[in-house]
């Protein structure tokens, strides 16, 4: 966008100096970044984090967005960038947005240049570009999908029993856990079986793992799924961390999602 001439002056110098203040934006507490909303920002709100810029002697008004507001912000031709804007005034020559990128640092730009979203939706996250370790861990993917397929067109079952439940659900038997048989479907769902009882599924990332790690014990193929520790993710306090084989806390991994 055109700086504003005269009388609206926008400190750029202040919104570009790095500043503890405008650190990275933990994308699971978003709607706790400092904002401002229902007043025009002055230069304490500035030095607190909770606006970008703060326009002296002019009529600006706040804009009535609900903030703060998830947006991507199209800039250029390069990818959409995911930013929380905390701030929005309008004034007679235009509306302007005050945002933070997820990575840290802060940024003035007009509001029609943000495609606003009700929250961190999939089109945020895709660009998002440093998301939780919970939201990158996906078991589940069309690879073992298509893995699980092979191993179940192949003939794996141990047993007639084994066979019969692979069959009834269309799951890679896995093996015994206490009195129930754990299988693996393809699309991921986990599912232990019990006679005389329903079946319980569970679509957990922390039991897909755990099933995973288990059945790439008796099915090497799905050894290369299991997925490599994703950063942040936490050491496991039972063995922290060392390869001693099974551990009831990780199932061997040393971390834990
Ligand atoms: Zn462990």
């Amino acid at each position: 966008m055109d700086a504003p001439s005269a009388p609206t002056t926008i400190d750029y110098d202040r919104c570009a100096m790095p500043d503890p203040l405008w650190g990275p934006i933990d994308l699971t507490h978003w709607r706790d970044t400092p904002c401002i909303s229902g007043r025009v920002a002055v230069e304490a709100d500035v030095n607190a984090g909770r606006a970008v810029f703060f326009l002296a002697g002019t009529t600006a008004k706040p804009h009535p967005l609900d903030l703060p507001c998830c947006a991507l912000l199209a800039r250029g031709s390069g990818p959409h960038q995911p930013v929380i804007v905390i701030q929005a005034e309008s004034t007679d020559r235009g509306i302007f947005a005050g945002y933070r990128a997820l990575t840290g640092g802060n940024g003035v730009c007009d509001l029609d240049e943000l495609a606003l979203l009700p929250g961190p939706d999939a089109s945020f996250e895709r660009a998002a570009p440093v998301p939780s370790p919970q939201r990158t861990l996906q078991i589940a993917t069309p690879e073992l999908a298509h893995a699980i397929r092979t191993l179940l067109a192949s003939g794996v079952a141990h047993n007639p029993a084994e066979r019969r439940l692979a069959e009834r659900f269309q799951a890679l038997p896995v093996g015994p856990d206490l009195f129930r048989e754990v299988l693996l479907r393809p699309d991921g769902e986990v599912l232990r079986v019990e006679s005389g009882v329903p079946e319980e599924r569970s679509r957990n990332v922390s039991d897909q793992l755990r099933v995973l790690v288990l059945a790439a014990a008796r099915y090497p193929a799905l050894a290369r799924f299991i997925p490599e520790r994703p950063a942040g993710a936490q050491l496991c306090a039972f063995c922290e961390g060392r390869d001693e084989g099974w551990c009831a806390g990780c199932f061997g991994l040393g971390w834990v999602p």
